[in-house]
């Protein structure tokens, strides 16, 4: 392994791949991404629903997705890569006014930044989702633009276009230390030697609040246990369907073949590293299905096609973007909770211009700064899924 870096980053999933492929482009060639697992993509990026939306209830999420789905649009030609975006749309419904209310909160300000979100009637729901129960609906909001991407895609574009220049991916090695002196980062001590560099990128995932313990630093990311359940190949609903979430049961669906996908995500759920699939959320998700989704009376999951990952969850919901307090030279992309994938072009252009810069120029990201936990100045989002 080499021995010396101009930037170390740690963690290959999506989101270091498009941070390492950021700074090649920003002119920072020396880059070594280094990845605990024999290969990139392997966290919780293989996990992925896919899902990738402008839909959100804070201006910082929707600003993230509005920068980020664009980009995923130039990706094939900019990257080589294929991150496989499909337009599907996202369709939040639901039955109850207070949720009605906050939806409609939401599309405001998703409409002032520019997202082509619109509000439907039941009927215009059962129109774009015939597979939907739709008579006591109050409503919902549906953007064409929302979709899905290939998280493999994504991952092997930006790891393959940084690659070309010059940026290299050490696998098996996982970061044991990050050490420092007087003024900051000297290195990283990892299981295949000692690298020195005056930069460390923490993109650990789940794991980033281990990685910062092993630099001394606290950073409040916590993984959190979410499952997916698909289904045997099952009729009843159009060979693509947008990702359709019932606000009600927080239950959502979308197409994977001739199969249907199911996820929802209990908030009560505890935190830790476990990623075994718990059969008992077939049940969960089966006795949910019934109410908004009558066509998944007869679907058949067997666990085989069902899984399990980690969300790296933060107390607001928001990830932690830029440099570390508590140490010069160690910067933070961390805490992407369900939202990693579909953030992670605006993430990798934030951090490259933060380490190449000194600062973020393309986009205000001051919300989502590392000291805002400490500060008290949390921006809640509502809309996680
Ligand atoms: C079930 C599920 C569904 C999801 N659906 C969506 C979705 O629809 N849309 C979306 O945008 N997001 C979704 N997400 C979230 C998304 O997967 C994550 O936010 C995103 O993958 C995080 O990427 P990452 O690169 O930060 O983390 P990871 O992909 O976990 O990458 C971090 C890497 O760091 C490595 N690492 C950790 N510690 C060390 C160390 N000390 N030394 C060396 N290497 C180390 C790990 O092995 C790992 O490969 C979903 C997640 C799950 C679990």
């Amino acid at each position: 392994m080499r021995d010396k870096a101009d930037v170390v980053i740690v963690g290959a999933g999506v989101v270091g791949c498009s941070i390492a492929y950021h700074l090649c482009l920003a002119g920072v060639r020396d880059v070594l991404l280094l990845e605990k697992l024999p290969a990139a993509g392997q966290g919780s990026t293989a996990k992925a629903n896919g899902g990738i939306r402008a839909q959100w209830s804070t201006p910082i999420h929707i600003e993230l997705s509005n920068y980020s789905i664009s980009a995923y649009e130039r990706f094939n030609e900019e990257t080589g890569g294929d991150c496989g975006l499909v337009r599907a749309g996202y369709l939040f419904v639901t039955a109850d006014p207070e949720r009605e209310a906050s939806l409609r909160r939401n599309l405001v300000l998703q409409q002032e930044l520019g997202v082509p979100a619109r509000w439907l009637t039941a009927g215009g729901i059962a129109g774009i989702a015939p597979y939907a129960r739709c008579d006591d609906l109050q409503g919902g909001t549906y953007s064409p633009q929302d979709g899905f991407i290939d998280p493999h895609g994504c991952t092997m574009g930006y790891l393959r276009a940084a690659g070309r220049m010059g940026a290299e991916l050490q696998t098996g090695t996982e970061a044991l230390e990050i050490t420092r002196d007087g003024r900051g980062v000297t290195g990283v001590r990892t299981s295949a030697g000692l690298v020195a560099t005056r930069k460390v990128v923490n993109a650990a995932g789940p794991h980033a609040g281990v990685l910062a313990e092993r630099a001394g630093a606290q950073v409040p990311v916590q993984p959190v246990k979410r499952m997916l359940a698909c289904t045997e190949a099952i009729g009843g609903a159009p060979p693509v369907i947008p990702m359709t979430i019932d606000m009600d049961t927080g239950l959502l669906i979308r197409r994977e073949g001739q199969g249907i996908v199911l996820g929802h995500s209990d908030p009560a759920d505890p935190p830790g590293f476990d990623t075994g699939f718990d059969p008992g959320f077939i049940e969960v998700v089966s006795e949910k299905a019934l109410v908004r989704f009558p066509f998944l009376a007869e679907a058949q999951i067997s666990p085989k096609r069902c899984w399990a990952g980690l969300y790296p969850e933060t107390p607001d919901h928001h990830a932690i973007l830029g440099p570390c307090p508590d140490l010069p030279g160690f910067y933070l992309a961390v805490g992407f909770g369900g939202h990693g994938l579909m953030h992670a072009p605006a993430t990798g252009r934030a951090l490259a211009e933060m380490i190449a810069g000194g600062e973020c120029r393309f986009m205000d990201v001051s919300a989502l700064r590392p000291e805002r936990i400490s500060e008290g100045d949390l921006v809640t989002e509502t809309t996680v899924l």
